[in-house]
Order: structure tokens, then C-alpha cells, then sequence
């Protein structure tokens, strides 16, 4: 299997279709990627563009991982390969308008000229009808790749004119063997991280690398253990804000400073080397996107809290149920146990569903206070909750 596709744990099927697609001589000229949060991809798409672009002789080893085309697709400086991720909710169509200009040249160095739209389910109607056009009469050598959660998440008019790869949710264990195979972390951490991160590749190696994320992750999913009245659940809501802030901030100073390492690999400088002003735009392009993606990372991380506690409650759920089923917070179990036993399972269903509004809120814009606090009042104890509203003051 050539390097690209390494970090692609456990998708063999959408790595089969991806590599022999990419020794094509004229590959489908639009491509759909979906899959669950944290399956990877856009990861996936970057791969086949490395794949698509990579100069090595022989077809078959295409995403060789060596060449010049391999390290900056990589390394998200390759001049004909542009990732587009929008920070607001929607994408804005002269966003769209200006993808589809760009998508008229010919490839200034590789073979293709290639789009990757992450969250592709964040287009307007009339954006995605903008985009619908190029796609039906596409320039000769542009190639397309639209990642969304789910096929149902575009528009019909869309999908049916792009080629489908579907990914899923790696099992543990795999995530578990690429975290200790290829990073080298130790297995027992890479399985715990593998675990809590629901199977997030990019999750699960940041708990096994760092251990502040593992204290903040904890945090989190201690918090409705915790709360015992109702200025509790006030103030929880209040450090479940800053807790997740903190996070955003942190993720965002490694990966940054990870993909600027890597940029500058890439173009052959070393880490303290100063960049010579040829190469500046590089480096500037590569501070932009970061930019873009800092302003939406406490948002996503917000996000990442509220996947967490509902793992938290399916856990409690799991226990009560007595499914036997495998835990998310395996090292949680006998402090799970008790709580789940001072609770009815309606009651954390309906914590479950307090989650899933609460997500709901925050993706609409609700100032995040005011949406969780809505969601720690439904961790109150049962014993809270049972008394009539009145009485709750
Ligand atoms: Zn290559």
C-alpha cells in the first residue's frame, strides 16, 4: 500500500476504490466523501489528490509519499490542490463564484487541478446550484471532491452526478494499531484514547499524545457527576465554556505549529531557518487557512464536549440496560455504576436528548452559556428534577 493511504485505519474498501481510480488516465471528474465525524474525510480526499498528482513512474505505486507532488499535497502548499473549509455556517456563493473561476485554468504543475469542499453540507441552495453548473461541464483536467457527514446531507441534484465513496467509523482497534504502529504510542494509552474518542482518529491522538487533553476530556465527562444543585449546573455550564476554550486553544497551537514544521520539510528549510521571500506565499497561505480554522475550532471542540457526554450517558445507559455492551469511558466503569444506579434509564435517555438539543442550539448559534445551561439543568439529580418546577428556587 503506498504512503498516502496510511492514515486511513480501517477503510479498506474506499482505500481499494481510491487507488485504483488514481492509476486511471481519466478518473470521474467529481467525487463524493461521506462518513461520520472523524472517519476521515477530507483526509480521505487529500490522500487521492497526493495519489492523483504524485509523479512516480510506475501507476501502481501512485501516493508514494517521496516525490515533490506527495510532500506539498501533504503538506497543503500544492499549487493545484485547494482545500476549501468555510468558518462561517454556510458557504457565502461568491465564495462558490470564485472556486469556479479558479477551476477554468489548467493545472499550473500537476496533472489535475483538484477542489476539495470540506463540509460540503454547509452550501446554500443557490451555492450549491453555482457549483451544480461547473460540475456538469467540467474543464478537462479539474477534479472535484465534496466531503459531507452523509449523501442525504447534498442536494440530490449533487450526489447523483458524483461518484460515492462512503466511509465509516473505524473500529477501535484499528485506530488503537495505527496509534501505536505509526505514531509509536504506547498500545495500552492508544486503546484508551481509541475508545474515548469514539473511534476519532484525529481525537484518540491527540488524548494519547497529550496529556492536558486527556485532564480536559475528563473534566468534561465528569461534569454531570457532579452536580448536585442548581447553582451547580449554572456554574458547570460556565466552566464547561472555559474548559472547552482552553482545548480549542491548545489543539490549535500543536496542529499549527505541526503543519508549519511540515510546510517547511517540504520546501527544504530547516525549523529556526529563516523563509526566503520566494517562498513566503507559501507560508502565508498555510497562516490563512490556519486563521480560518482557529476562528471555527471552539465551536468544533464545543462540539467534540457534547459527543463526549453523550458517550458519557450511552455508558450509563449500557449499565442500566445491562447490554453488556463495551464502554466508551471503559476507566470510568465503577464510578458509572453507581450513578447509574441512582437514576431511572427514562431519565438519561431524556439527558441524551438535553444533549442533542444542546448541540442543536450551539450549530444554530445560541450563545453557548445559555444552550448549556438549558443542558446541565437536565443533569440535576433525579430527586431535583422530581419536584415540581415551582419548588426548584
Ligand atoms: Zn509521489
Amino acid at each position: 500500500m503506498a504512503p498516502a493511504w496510511a492514515e486511513l485505519a480501517g477503510q479498506e474498501a474506499a482505500v481499494g476504490q481510491l487507488s485504483r481510480a488514481a492509476t486511471m488516465d481519466a478518473p470521474t471528474h467529481a467525487w463524493l466523501f461521506t462518513g461520520p465525524p472523524g472517519s476521515g474525510r477530507s483526509n480521505a480526499a487529500r490522500a487521492f489528490a497526493q495519489a492523483l498528482q504524485c509523479e512516480v513512474a510506475d501507476p501502481a505505486q501512485r501516493g508514494c509519499g517521496h516525490c515533490h507532488a506527495c510532500l506539498t499535497v501533504h503538506a497543503g502548499t500544492h499549487a493545484d490542490v485547494k482545500v476549501v473549509a468555510t468558518e462561517n455556517v454556510t458557504y457565502k456563493i461568491d465564495e462558490i463564484r470564485e472556486l469556479i473561476s479558479l477551476a477554468q485554468d489548467r493545472p499550473s504543475s500537476g496533472r489535475w487541478r483538484i477542489f476539495i469542499i470540506e463540509d460540503a453540507d454547509r452550501m446554500t441552495e443557490r451555492a450549491t446550484n453555482v457549483l451544480l453548473k461547473a460540475i456538469e461541464e467540467p474543464p478537462a483536467r479539474t477534479i472535484w471532491m465534496l466531503c459531507a457527514p452523509s449523501p442525504a446531507d447534498v442536494l440530490v441534484t449533487i450526489r447523483s452526478r458524483c461518484r460515492p465513496v462512503g466511509l465509516r467509523i473505524p473500529s477501535v482497534q484499528s485506530v488503537a494499531d495505527l496509534l501505536a504502529d505509526r505514531d509509536g504510542l504506547d498500545p495500552a494509552l492508544a486503546l484508551f484514547a481509541a475508545r474515548a474518542s469514539q473511534s476519532h482518529v484525529g481525537m484518540a491522538r491527540r488524548l494519547a499524545r497529550d496529556e492536558g487533553a486527556r485532564q480536559r476530556r475528563e473534566a468534561v465527562v465528569h461534569l454531570p457527576l457532579r452536580i448536585q444543585a442548581t447553582s451547580d449546573a449554572v456554574a458547570l455550564a460556565k466552566e464547561l465554556v472555559e474548559v472547552t476554550q482552553e482545548e480549542a486553544k491548545s489543539s490549535a497551537e500543536v496542529r499549527n505549529a505541526e503543519e508549519r514544521a511540515s510546510l517547511l520539510r517540504a520546501l527544504g528549510l530547516g525549523e529556526d531557518e529563516k523563509v526566503p521571500p520566494k517562498l513566503r506565499h507559501h507560508v502565508k497561505r498555510l497562516e490563512d487557512s490556519q486563521t480560518a480554522r482557529n476562528k471555527r475550532s471552539v465551536h468544533d471542540t464545543l462540539d467534540r464536549a457534547m459527543i463526549d457526554l453523550t458517550g458519557l450517558f450511552r455508558d450509563v445507559l449500557a449499565l442500566q440496560l445491562g447490554t453488556g455492551a463495551e464502554l466508551v469511558n471503559e476507566h470510568l466503569r465503577d464510578e458509572l455504576g453507581s450513578y447509574a444506579h441512582g437514576v431511572t434509564a427514562e431519565r438519561t435517555v431524556a439527558r441524551i436528548d438535553a444533549v442533542a438539543t444542546a448541540r442543536r442550539r450551539l450549530a444554530g448559534n445560541v450563545p453557548p452559556l445559555l444552550a448549556l445551561e438549558a443542558m446541565t439543568m437536565s443533569f440535576l439529580p433525579d430527586r431535583i428534577l422530581d419536584r415540581r418546577p415551582g419548588e426548584l428556587v
